[in-house]
């Protein structure tokens, strides 16, 4: 399986044709935004709210959270409920927040209504994603098969570490071997998924804890949501074990990740997500259990705010390593991203983390309205003045036709 990159970057800068170079010259950091998961069945950000407000029938939590947002939306924000869709979740979570942060009320909600608006809020976004990838794949005007494809491939290239480090006395060969790195800005678990069932095909029977088979690495501390799941464990204690990690950095949390707000620790687990949801509140925290303190397990999503909370002790583990991912990138190539300015904070890692000479690789979709091609040549620019004079190659097919020509087996 190879995976080219252009060269005509070299003979014309802003080039969209491809040929060439292998990524194995360098350690490839992929970055991938929600256009990465859309063609699967994802909603875009713009869509949520809208996805949100047709969520009925579910269960008494979704109809609760619901009614409550509802009413927030409409009597203390003011808006009307046919808007609703059209508003940006930033501009439903920033007075929120910056409420929450100074300990003032809003209107009539104070600083403990909001907690529980914003906590509605979260878990309503995870069903609505989920909600609309499960409608998709089953009317089957979605297809996630390029998903699997580019996680198999990033599989067996992580792989090749456990074949350096088999039966070696030395492990330098091992160590030197860090071929790529996954930042994710998206919530949803198409592709982890994906890399844990690619992971489970290429070692299906696990006999011990020190096997050497590989795991999704978030590159944060984490524990198995249900005690004793072998297959979950660490990256450090798989690569000690002479197995392999696959560098999944999600720097906006994920929807398989639970977290006890009491010791902090993460949980994760991998299926489906209808059923991780349904234990957000209900689960509690097995580790303080045991020394007799009850915590249920809360969701662990980034939210859309210019308020972010980036105080989160794992939450910041997983910015800063990607911040070491990126700087140690030769190629950076971005799917589906469209680098907004409103993602502030990432984009200053980018400017501050990232190689002078790295060569930079964009995947978008150009579309066929006036509309489409304005945005992304509008996207284009934003990336051509973001990375300056580095080498940059953009693609305009979107993603199912870059793993389609760029990854095969
Ligand atoms: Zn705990």
């Amino acid at each position: 399986m190879f995976l080219y990159i252009g060269v005509s970057r070299f003979k014309e800068r802003s080039s969209e044709i491809m040929s060439g170079i292998p990524l194995d010259a360098g350690k490839v950091v992929y970055v991938l935004g929600a256009g990465f998961s859309i063609p699967a069945g994802a909603p875009t950000q713009a869509q949520i709210l809208g996805d949100i407000l047709e969520l009925d029938g579910w269960n008494a939590k979704v109809t609760d959270a619901k009614t409550r947002l509802e009413a927030f939306l409409i009597n203390d924000l003011r808006i009307s409920r046919n808007d609703i869709p059209q508003i940006a979740l930033e501009d439903v979570y920033t007075p929120i927040d910056r409420c929450i942060a100074d300990g003032t009320a809003f209107k009539s909600k104070n600083a403990a209504d909001l907690k529980q608006i914003r906590e509605d809020l979260g878990y309503l976004i995870s069903v609505a994603i989920s909600r609309r990838i499960t409608k998709r794949l089953n009317f089957g005007d979605a297809d996630g098969s390029y998903i699997h494809a580019f996680a198999e491939y990033i599989v067996a290239k992580a792989a090749k570490r456990a074949e350096l480090a088999k039966n070696a006395k030395d492990s330098s060969l091992a160590k030197a071997y860090d071929p790529l790195a996954i930042i994710s800005l998206n919530w949803d678990i198409l592709l982890d998924n994906a890399i844990h069932s690619a992971l489970h095909d290429r070692d299906p029977v696990i006999e011990g804890d020190y096997d050497p088979f590989g795991v999704v690495d978030y590159c944060c501390y984490i524990s198995s949501v249900d005690a004793g799941d072998m297959r979950m464990r660490s990256g450090l204690w798989s690569l000690g074990c002479r197995g392999y990690n696959v560098k999944l950095l999600k720097l906006h949390g994920s929807m398989n990740w639970l977290q006890c707000p009491n010791c902090q620790r993460l949980f994760v687990q991998y299926g489906l997500k209808e059923e991780i949801l349904e234990r957000v509140g209900d689960t509690c925290c097995r580790h303080c259990l045991k020394s007799g303190y009850e915590n249920p397990l809360a969701g662990s999503l980034v939210m859309p705010t210019f308020l972010k909370d980036l105080t989160n002790f794992q939450v910041k583990l997983v910015w800063q390593n990607a911040g070491v991912e990126l700087m140690e990138a030769k190629h950076l190539v971005f799917i589906g991203y469209s680098l907004p300015n409103a993602d502030f904070e990432f984009r200053q890692l980018l400017s501050r983390m990232v190689h002078q000479n790295a060569t930079i690789e964009v995947v978008l979709r150009k579309g066929d309205s006036d509309e489409d091609i304005r945005r992304y040549e509008t996207t284009k620019e934003r990336y051509r003045q973001f990375f300056g004079d580095r080498q940059t190659v953009f693609h305009s097919n979107g993603v199912t036709d870059f793993v389609g020509k760029h990854v095969a087996l």
